[in-house]
C-alpha cells in the first residue's frame, strides 16, 4: 500500500530538522574542535561585526589576546595529549568566566582571544591573568601554565580590526617580555614603537637598493696561537638620520617582510669584494657569512650562492656559510642537499648558535657540518660557573670525537679565553679580541699587523 502523503505537521518537522542540521554544520565550521570555542575564522568575522555595531552606536570594543607562557615546555615534557587536555580545560574556564555578550575564541596553538564591551579593562585583564594561573592536575601532576594578556581598545587605540589585533599583539609581546603572568595595554609608548616600525619598514625597502646596508667584520682567531685566521661578516645599516643600526633592529623585520634575501645578497657581494684581496694576500683564510633560515628554504639557495660566489674573486674554499638550527629542524633533507652541494665546491658550513636548542646534536651526527659555533650564552659563564664549564668542556669533547671544528663566540675576557683554549676549543671570536668593525678599519688592522699574533694574542 502506498504511504499517505505527509501531513503539514510532518513537513514542518522535517524542515525544522533540516534547519537544525544546517545550523549544526555551520556551528561546527565556526568552532574549534578541541575547546568548543569559536575558531579564528569566526573570531575575525565576529570582531568585524562588533566593530561595525560599536561604530554605529558610538560604543567601545576591547580586544584581549592571550598567550600561554612556556606551553611548549609542557607539551614537550608531558606530551601532546597532556597539552590538549590543558588547552581544553583552559577553554572551558575562559568560557565559564566570560561576561555576558563576550566572544571567546581560540586563535590556534596556545593563543586565545576575548572580545568584550566592558568598560573595566584593567579588572577584566586581571581576571584573565588569574584564570590562566589556576592550577590544573594532568596525569596526576600539578601544572599551572600561566599566561600573558595584551589589550587594545576601539576606538581609542585603533579604528579597524587589523590594527586592533596588531596593537593587542604588541601589548601581549610586551607583557611576555616582562616575564609573563601579567597583562599590558596598548599605550603611547607602543604607538610610538608602531610608528617607528612603520617608518623603518618603508625606509628599509629604500635602503637596500641605495646600498645603505654594509658588511662589518669581526676577527676570528686561532685558539692556540691567537693568530687571526678569518672574519665573520656582520650586517650594519648606515641609516641617514638614525646613524648605525645593528641587525637586531632590522633583521627580524626584514625576515617578516621577505626582504632578508635581498639584504643577505647585498651584504654577501660587498663582503666578497672586500675580503677577496685579504685572502689573496694571505692575510686571512676564512670568511664567514650568515644566512637567514628563510634563504635556506629556497631549494635553489646553494646553486644561486655558488653562482654568485663564482662572479667574485673570493675562492670557494675561503667561504664558510653560517646556518642556524631553526632551519635544520624544519627540513633536514633540504639542509643535507644544500650542505653537500656547497661542500662539493669547497664551501664550508658552520652551525651557528650551537647550544641554544636541543636538536643540534642530531643534526651534527647526520649532516656533513664542519664547524659549530658555541653560542655566547654558554660562553658567558664559562670559567665562572663550574657546571657550565663542565658542560662546555664535554661539548668540546663530543665535537672533537665527531671531527668537527669549534669556534666559541662572545669571548669577552681572558679567563674565558684561557679556559676555552685549555678545553680544546679551536677558534674564538669576541670583544676580548676585537669588536666588529667597518671594512676600512679591518683593512688597516690587517695591514699594520704583519705579526697578527701579537695584536690578538691570548695571554698564556
Ligand atoms: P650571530 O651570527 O650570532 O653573530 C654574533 C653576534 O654577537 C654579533 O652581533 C656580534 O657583534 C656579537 N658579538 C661578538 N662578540 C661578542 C662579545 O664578545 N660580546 C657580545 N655581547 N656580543 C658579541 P650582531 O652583529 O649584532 O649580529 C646579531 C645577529 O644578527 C647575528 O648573530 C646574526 O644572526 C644576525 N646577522 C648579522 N648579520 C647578518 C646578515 O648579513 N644576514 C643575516 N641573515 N643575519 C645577520
Ligand atoms: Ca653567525
Ligand atoms: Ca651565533
Amino acid at each position: 500500500m502506498k504511504d499517505p502523503s505527509p501531513t503539514l505537521d510532518q513537513l514542518a518537522a522535517r524542515v525544522a530538522e533540516l534547519e537544525a542540521e544546517r545550523e549544526m554544520t555551520l556551528r561546527l565550521a565556526q568552532t574549534d574542535s578541541l575547546t568548543g570555542l569559536v575558531n579564528r575564522g569566526a573570531f575575525t568575522s565576529g570582531l568585524c561585526e562588533r566593530l561595525d555595531a560599536a561604530r554605529d552606536a558610538g560604543g567601545t570594543v576591547s580586544l584581549f589576546v592571550i598567550d600561554l607562557d612556556r606551553f611548549k615546555n609542557l607539551n614537550d615534557s608531558l606530551g601532546h595529549h597532556a597539552g590538549d587536555i590543558l588547552l581544553a580545560e583552559l577553554g572551558r574556564r575562559l568560557h565559564e568566566d566570560a561576561l555576558p555578550g563576550e566572544l571567546v575564541a581560540r586563535l590556534g596553538g596556545d593563543e586565545f582571544a576575548v572580545v568584550s564591551d566592558t568598560a573595566e579593562v584593567a579588572t577584566r585583564a586581571e581576571r584573565l591573568v588569574a584564570t590562566l594561573s589556576q592550577q590544573q592536575t594532568i596525569y596526576g601532576r600539578q601544572v599551572s601554565p600561566g599566561g600573558s594578556v595584551g589589550v587594545a581598545v576601539f576606538p581609542r587605540d585603533a579604528q579597524d580590526a587589523a590594527d586592533l589585533q596588531r596593537f593587542a599583539d604588541m601589548a601581549l609581546y610586551r607583557a611576555k617580555s616582562r616575564g609573563g603572568r601579567v597583562w599590558s595595554a596598548f599605550d603611547a609608548e607602543l604607538r610610538a614603537e608602531s610608528e617607528r616600525r612603520r617608518n623603518l619598514e618603508a625606509e628599509l625597502r629604500r635602503a637596500i637598493p641605495a646600498g645603505e646596508i654594509e658588511p662589518w667584520f669581526q676577527p676570528i682567531v686561532d685558539a692556540m696561537t691567537g693568530r687571526m685566521v678569518g672574519v665573520e661578516v656582520l650586517a650594519r645599516w648606515r641609516h641617514p638620520t638614525q646613524g648605525l643600526l645593528s641587525p637586531a633592529s632590522f633583521v627580524p623585520m626584514a625576515e617578516e617582510l621577505g626582504l632578508i634575501r635581498a639584504i643577505d645578497e647585498a651584504v654577501f657581494e660587498a663582503a666578497c669584494a672586500r675580503t677577496a684581496p685579504w685572502v689573496a694576500e694571505g692575510l686571512i683564510e676564512l670568511v664567514a657569512c650568515n644566512v637567514s633560515p628563510r634563504d635556506l628554504l629556497d631549494p635553489g639557495f646553494s646553486r644561486k650562492l655558488i653562482g654568485r660566489l663564482s662572479r667574485t674573486a673570493l675562492p670557494a674554499t675561503a667561504l664558510c656559510v653560517e646556518i642556524t638550527e631553526t632551519f635544520l629542524v624544519s627540513d633536514l633533507s633540504l639542509a643535507r642537499r644544500h650542505i653537500e652541494r656547497l661542500a662539493s665546491k669547497g664551501v664550508r658550513v658552520a652551525l651557528d648558535d650551537f647550544g641554544t636548542g636541543y636538536s643540534n646534536l642530531r643534526a651534527l651526527m647526520h649532516l656533513p657540518i664542519q664547524t659549530v659555533k658555541l653560542d655566547r650564552s654558554l660562553i658567558d659563564d664559562v670559567g665562572r660557573d663550574p657546571r657550565v664549564s663542565k658542560l662546555v668542556a664535554s661539548m668540546l669533547h663530543a665535537a672533537r670525537a665527531l671531527g668537527v671544528c669549534i669556534t666559541a663566540e662572545g669571548v669577552e675576557d681572558e679567563g674565558q679565553a684561557l679556559f676555552l683554549r685549555s678545553a680544546g676549543c679551536d677558534r674564538m671570536q669576541g670583544y676580548f679580541f676585537a669588536r666588529p668593525m667597518p671594512a676600512r678599519e679591518m683593512e688597516a688592522l690587517l695591514r699594520e699587523m704583519n705579526t697578527p699574533e701579537l695584536r690578538l694574542a691570548v695571554a698564556s
